[in-house]
C-alpha cells in the first residue's frame, strides 16, 4: 500500500528524460549571462541583486544529454516505461 510515495524534494530524486530516455543524467542549467550579471552589479547594486536572484530562482535541472527540462522521476510509471524501452533498444543494437 505504499504506492503513493512522493519525493518532497524532486531535485534529489533520480529522474528520466521524457525526450531522449536518459536515466538520471542531469546538469544544473542557469539561464542568463554571467557577464550581464557582473555588468549589472558594477552599474548599480539593486539591478545586480535582482538579476542574480532571477537567475538563481530560474535555475533548473535539465538533461545532460539533450538539454531537455522534461524530466520525470525514474521510479514513476512513465520513468519505468521509458527505462524499459531504452533496454529493448539496446538489445536490438545493430552495428554496421
Ligand atoms: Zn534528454
Amino acid at each position: 500500500m505504499g504506492a503513493n510515495y512522493y519525493y518532497p524534494s524532486p531535485m534529489a530524486a533520480p529522474v528520466v528524460c521524457t525526450k531522449c530516455g536518459s536515466v538520471d543524467k542531469t546538469k544544473s542549467f542557469t539561464p542568463g549571462s554571467i557577464l550581464l550579471e557582473i555588468v549589472a552589479w558594477c552599474l548599480l547594486i539593486v539591478p545586480g541583486v535582482l538579476y542574480s536572484f532571477w537567475r538563481l530562482s530560474a535555475r533548473k535541472r535539465v538533461c545532460a544529454v539533450c538539454g531537455s527540462a522534461e524530466l520525470v522521476p525514474a521510479d514513476s510509471p512513465v520513468g519505468r516505461r521509458i527505462h524499459s524501452e531504452q533496454r529493448t533498444d539496446e538489445t536490438e543494437l545493430s552495428t554496421g
